[in-house]
């Protein structure tokens, strides 16, 4: 009982709505000193006046290879584990060997396919997400490839999102990878701001839904930057230079830090695990680490009997005290971003209740819901 008072830690009241929806934007091929690595942000005006609702990640990279290829799925599967050849309804291709988000969201939430969307322009031979056992394309999402470039695939998913209203939507913006390729400056850099602004009316237009306003997160990447100028500029990429490396993050959401910087270093196969995080998903798979300096969990001891959650750790165990009446379910996730435990509790206001979770040392994240609301808390559990 003594340490399980020294070790109290906690909370900020936080009460952050409704937050369950997701949705990425991959902007392919877009080099960090032409987006947030610009001083001025000349090319992305509408995502630095998103960065000061949200949290951009300065040290964001690819550390692995710096082509799509192979960073498309380092982005859906969290991992490097890469892809394999094969032949899919007669087209060759490949998938990814490990599971991707989207099957983890639509396996472990029972999602069917429309409520999880990806959008891409049209091409000819998709590459697929995982046949790992237990996941695989029962729980692949609902692909919608159409239209020839940026501005009909961000059309194309708004009009997904007002037909289908999916917790999880996933754009892929590829014009502006195009457009380095070609060698022209103006084009390149038209085509970032282009996406930058597609970005802003994509979040715009989805404050605007009732379904989506005030309780979706918006994350936005790039798979691979260029090279820098020392490595022969920006046209091409796919070494490991600062230039192709360097990326961009930028995450906005009801529980995500505004107008904040992130200085820590983060990788991208760190991305999906957010992301997992954000849906309430167990990324078993995955090799990356939950990015958890962008949620707001900030610890302040509070007894209010207002919170809506009092959470206490004592070594591998967490005792609740509920501020609220209705069906609480907690999960706690460990900072790979892995669901360790998740319980629910059918409670009372003023309820006490203590859970035996034999968690080992460290810091995690203790998620929880009730009457359709989201808070997060970062616990400490001590040795
Ligand atoms: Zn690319
Ligand atoms: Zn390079």
């Amino acid at each position: 009982m003594k340490r399980f008072l020294f070790t109290l830690l906690l909370v900020s009241f936080l009460w952050i709505g409704d937050a369950q929806n997701v949705v990425v934007v991959i902007i392919d091929g877009a080099r960090y000193t032409e987006t947030f690595g610009d001083p001025e942000r000349r090319f992305v005006k509408f995502m630095d006046s998103l960065a000061h609702e949200g949290t951009i990640i300065d040290s964001f990279y690819n550390r692995h290879k710096t082509y799509t290829s192979q960073a498309i799925p380092a982005l859906w599967t969290g991992s490097w584990a890469g892809t394999r050849d094969t032949v899919y309804n007669g087209k060759s291709t490949q998938y990814t060997v490990r599971p991707s988000v989207f099957e983890y969201y639509r396996k472990q939430k029972q999602a069917n396919d429309e409520k999880c969307i990806y959008v891409l322009k049209y091409v000819s031979s998709l590459w697929l997400q995982s046949f790992y056992p237990g996941y695989g394309p029962q729980y692949w999402p609902y692909t919608v490839s159409e239209g020839s470039n940026d501005i009909e695939v961000e059309q194309r998913a708004k009009d997904l999102a007002s037909l289908y209203h999916p917790q999880f939507l996933w754009v892929y913006l590829a014009d502006v990878d195009h457009a380095g390729h070609s060698g022209d400056w103006s084009a390149y850099t038209s085509a970032i701001k282009r996406a930058d602004s597609l970005v802003y009316d994509l979040w715009t237009y989805l404050q605007n839904d009732d379904f989506y306003k005030d309780n979706t997160y918006l994350f936005v990447t790039n798979d691979h930057g260029r090279h820098d100028d020392q490595h022969g500029g920006f046209r091409n990429h796919g070494d490991d230079c600062q230039g192709c490396q360097h990326i961009m993050f930028l995450a906005l959401g009801p529980d995500i830090y505004k107008d904040y910087v992130v200085d820590k270093e983060y990788e991208m196969q760190d991305f999906a695990v957010t992301v997992s995080y954000a849906l309430g998903v167990n990324p078993e798979y995955a090799d990356g680490r939950l990015i958890d300096k962008i949620f707001r969990t900030s610890a302040v001891v509070s007894h209010k009997d207002n919170d809506d959650l009092i959470v206490m750790v004592d070594g591998g165990n967490i005792f609740l005290r509920l501020g609220k009446s209705g069906k609480f379910r907690v999960e706690v996730y460990n900072i790979s971003g892995k669901m360790v435990f998740t319980d629910t509790i059918p409670g009372g206001i003023g309820e006490e209740i203590l859970m035996a979770t034999s968690l080992e040392s460290g810091v995690y994240l203790l998620r929880y819901l009730c009457n359709g609301e989201v808070g997060s808390r970062k616990i400490v559990v001590l040795p």
